[in-house]
This record gives C-alpha cells, structure tokens and sequence, in this order.
C-alpha cells in the first residue's frame, strides 16, 4: 500500500499516519517527494483496505500496490533516486565512472592503480578485498589487510571506495573502513546478507545475478530498501546465454526496462559483462548512451600479472582515452560527467 498525502498536509497529519500504521503492526517508509509526501506500508501479509487511510486528514489515497516489490517501483517514488558516495552524487544528470583493480593483491598495485584512474578522471575506487570465487583454490582476496590498503589509496587519491562484502562479518568491516558496500552477481539473492546491508548506513552497489530476471533484481533490491537503507544503486554486469563470444552477454536493454519501473540508479559493468578487454570501451560508451547512470570499470597497471580478471582489465592508457571519449559523449545523450 502507498499512501499519498496532500501537497499542503501538515506535520501532525503526516506524524497521525505513521502513528496510525505502527499501531496496525506494519513499517512506515515515508518518502518525501518534490510536491508531496507519499508513504510505502511493508510488513503486512494481506491487503489493506484503503478506506483505513483514505478517512484520515491530510490523506489524498490509499494505492494498493500490485507489484510483488514496492519501495524501490516508481509507483511508489515517481522522481529518480539520488545516492551519495562521499561527495560523489549517483542518479542526477552526472554520469560517474567507478574504476580500478578486480582484486586488491598489493599495496603497491592498488595505489598504482588508484592514482591511475584518479588522474584520468575516475570519480570512486574499486577494487575486491573479499573475492567471491567460482574455484576454492583462486585467489580469495586480501580480507581486511585488503580493506586497510583500500583505505590507505584513497587517502592517497580522495576517491572514495566501493568493495564487495560476501557476509555479515565482512560487512560490518566494510562498513567501517570504505564507502560504499558491494553486493556481487553470485550473493544477489543470499537473503541475509541484503538484510544486513539494509541495516547498514552505507549505500550498496547491488549487481545483478548472471541468470536473474529484472524482477528478481528489483526484489533483491527490495530487501535493502524494506530494511531502512534506501541508498541503493543497481548494476548490470551480463548474464549467462548461449552466446560464447563474450564471458557474458551483456543486458543493456535491462537499462531502460530499469527506468520504467524503479527509481533507482542503474550502473553498467562492461568488464565483468564482456571478459574482453577490446570490448570494454565500447559497451561503456553504449551504457552511457542508453542511460545508465554510471559504469564500473577494471584497471590493472600491469594485468597480464593479475590475480583476478586480467584478460578484462583495461590498462591506465586504456582507461585514460575511455575517460575522454565519455566525456564528449555525455554531453551528445544530455549528461555530463560527475565532476
Ligand atoms: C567484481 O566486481 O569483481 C565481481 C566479482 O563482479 P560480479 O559479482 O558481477 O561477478
Ligand atoms: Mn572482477
């Protein structure tokens, strides 16, 4: 159910209704809007009837919402959401760029690295301190000694960071030490860990499984949000087909889908969506082109010795001339780059 207050409702109108939905045992979301206050009700089993709400001053409707996810639909939040990383602002006009390595294997390659994309213009760090991967005996990630030198690269450089957290323990450690909190393909539906990440105060790059349907992703999406954390950014890294040209097929129609039905920021992944490092570029600037809010870039400063995903790990070079052709695009599809 989403209740729509009237442009002009007073506070205690306002405070009446959420005391009112408290008392029938439900959540109150509200969600402040440009012209008006609308408030999504989570937690109840069976419908509810509107004329409980609609009764009430300061009341314009009661929506029963048909969809199996509410918060994050645009039924419910018309405007687009804006999600703030540091200074970094996500879902405005701005098209930002999140770069650097798959895993962080050294401190002297992830500050390499971060002063690389920091120079050619990125505007947030990434790099895997815990490493969800398909073989055991890969490399799984330096931990929190990872976390550590993450933090230390963006003293360095003023990027903030974004890394992947695979479980309550590792979250409550990337909380504490970078920006913004990872949720991998292989975890979008590890229940409880988008619980947790609901309840944290960082906001959460949230990329989609590689066989998960939108719906799925908005659902997964919906946990998040039903737990108080409404900084929530989607990402589009590809998905399994039959295709074997690529490491994965790359969705970019799931981008406009995205803006149809939710009000979240959707980024791009063309590293993990391709597998390819000669296919980057060009399905960053598509994924600029057919909307997506951002892409989320891997960077080696030497990839031939990576640890993890160095056949899609562009060089700095590379990066440096993508940075530039996105900057003259952007402005071509109405956006600019985030400063
Ligand atoms: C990653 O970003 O390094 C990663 C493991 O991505 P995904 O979860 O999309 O495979
Ligand atoms: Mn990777």
């Amino acid at each position: 159910m989403l209740i729509v207050m009237e442009r002009d409702c007073s506070a205690e109108q306002l405070q009446r209704v959420l005391e009112k939905i408290q008392r029938m045992g439900f959540k109150a979301h509200p969600i402040p809007g440009e012209v008006r206050t609308a408030i999504g009700i989570t937690g109840n089993r069976a419908p509810i009837d509107p004329a409980e709400f609609e009764t009430l001053p300061g009341v314009e409707e009661a929506i029963p919402v048909t969809k199996p996810y509410k918060l994050v639909s645009r039924e419910v939040k018309p405007e687009d959401s804006i999600v703030k990383v540091g200074p970094v602002t996500i879902g405005g006009s701005a098209f930002v760029v999140i770069a650097g390595p798959c895993a962080v294997e050294s401190e002297k390659q992830t500050i390499e690295a971060a002063v690389a994309v920091k120079e050619a213009g990125a505007h947030l760090l990434r790099g895997g301190a815990f490493k969800p991967r398909t073989s055991p005996y890969s490399f799984q990630g330096l931990g929190l000694e990872g976390l550590k030198i993450l933090a230390k690269a963006r003293r360095e450089t003023g990027l903030p960071v974004v890394t992947e957290a695979v479980d309550d323990e590792s979250v409550a450690m990337v909380e504490e030490l970078a920006d913004m909190i990872q949720i991998g393909a292989r975890n979008m539906q590890n229940f409880q860990l988008l619980k947790r990440a609901g309840r944290s105060s960082r906001p959460v790059l949230l990329k989609r499984g590689m066989s998960a349907t939108l719906d799925e992703l908005l659902m997964s999406a919906e946990y998040i949000l039903s737990e108080g954390n409404y900084s929530v950014v989607l990402c589009e890294r590809g998905v399994r087909t039959f295709a074997n040209h690529a490491r994965n097929t790359l969705d970019l129609s799931v981008i406009p889908a995205v803006k149809k039905r939710s009000h979240l920021p959707i980024f791009v992944d063309p590293s993990h969506g391709t597998g390819i490092r000669e296919k980057v570029g060009p399905l960053a600037r598509a994924a600029l082109a057919v909307g997506a809010d951002g892409v989320i870039v891997e960077v080696h400063p030497d990839p031939d010795a990576a640890l993890s995903d160095g056949p899609q790990s562009l060089l700095p070079a590379m990066f440096k001339d993508l940075m530039r052709e996105l900057g003259q695009m952007a402005p071509l599809v109405g956006r600019a780059m985030e400063r």
